[in-house]
């Protein structure tokens, strides 16, 4: 198989999954390869998606997690504490504040609490009910099909299921205290109900390349429609904080393979991506979306969590952050031809 013949095909119609793998696994790389395969992700992109590029806010946590122990690469795995999570009233502040950056889509960012799935879908009605947003919901699996029918009748458009890794061993590994099944079952709920599908890949936390494509796969079959990709990010203090960082070339192949498997399925970084720096490079591997570099609304906290842009506009009021990227963020999509939504 010749890359350039794998990236001729993929101009025309989805990769297969041979191909995909051919992609991924190609070993002399440099620079020609990268100008190869993102002249053709970029191309797919612009026919699927024309110059609009989505810069989503986010606000959040509305509740603490409760997966035990915490996930590896997690900020709560460093056991600091965290600030309570955002009430409902703060939810409305939230959305108006986002709402008034010139943002279309929030999401509400959640972790994984069943006892506070009500919770959970208050917020997220808060915030449809308060703004003109469109609202997404990124928990872990503790939403049930009631849940998911509520948040669909408040206007939701879009919820979260997110695997990392489609490796169950690799899934332990990081995540030890979570279950990957019950995240496949809501995922497959989430398009049973009608909303549409996030689900989050993280690149560099040891997946194989069988294991990519197995997932990329398992998601293309279900009609995920908003795919994220990240690269691990080691926190300091977290069981992974010496293990190798993901590299942008590592996450951005993905972006690129990912375009070219998924064609019209959204396509956004995060991780070790969220700088604005590696917004032209996430943008020429063919993402369209970009979760963590317009405005965020979240708690002042120690450890992890959202850099402060230099440029960014970032006020706290009464314990909250209110933090916006976008004048950064747009100004480079300008620059590169495209439109900022
Ligand atoms: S489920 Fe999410 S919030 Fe909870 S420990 Fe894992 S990564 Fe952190």
């Amino acid at each position: 198989m010749r890359t350039s013949d794998v990236l001729a095909n993929g101009t025309k119609r989805p990769l297969t999954a041979e191909e995909a793998a051919h992609l991924l696994s190609v070993e002399d790389r440099g620079l020609a390869f990268y100008n190869d395969i993102f002249a053709a992700a970029f191309d797919v992109r612009q026919q699927a998606k024309g110059r609009e590029f989505i810069l989503d806010g986010f606000l959040g946590t509305v509740c603490e997690c409760t997966i035990s122990p915490p996930c590896h690469y997690c900020a709560r795995a460093t056991m600091v504490d965290f600030p309570p999570p955002l009430g409902v009233e703060e939810v409305r502040d939230g959305a108006r504040y986002i709402q008034g950056t010139g943002t279309r889509r929030l999401e509400i960012g959640a972790g994984t609490n069943p006892a506070r799935a009500d919770h959970i879908v208050q917020c997220a009605r808060a915030a449809a009910e308060s703004s003109t947003l469109r609202v997404w919901v990124n928990a872990g699996p503790c939403l049930t099909k009631s849940h998911l029918e509520q948040l669909k009748d408040c206007g939701v458009e879009e919820v979260g299921a997110s695997l990392e890794t489609i490796n169950p061993e690799v899934f332990l590994r990081i995540k030890p205290g979570d279950n990957m099944e019950k995240r496949m079952q809501l995922a497959r709920e989430i398009k049973a109900v009608g909303l549409k599908l996030t689900s989050v890949m993280m690149v560099g936390v040891g997946s194989d390349i069988e294991d990519y494509v197995k997932h990329l796969f398992w998601l293309k079959e279900l009609g995920v429609d908003h795919f994220p990709i990240t690269g691990l990010n080691p926190i300091p203090g977290t069981p992974l904080a010496t293990a190798r960082a993901a590299s942008p070339l590592e996450v951005c192949r993905m972006v690129a393979v990912a375009r070219l498997v998924l064609r019209d399925a959204d396509i956004s970084v995060g991780g070790m991506m969220n700088d604005p720096r590696l917004l032209p490079l996430q943008v020429m591997a063919g993402a369209n979306r970009a979760i963590h570099l317009g405005a965020h609304v979240h708690r002042p906290r120690r450890t992890g969590g959202f850099r402060n842009w230099p440029a960014a506009e970032s006020k706290e009021v009464n314990d909250l952050i209110f933090s916006n990227l976008r004048p950064t963020s747009e100004a480079i999509l300008r620059e590169l031809g495209l439109e900022p939504t």
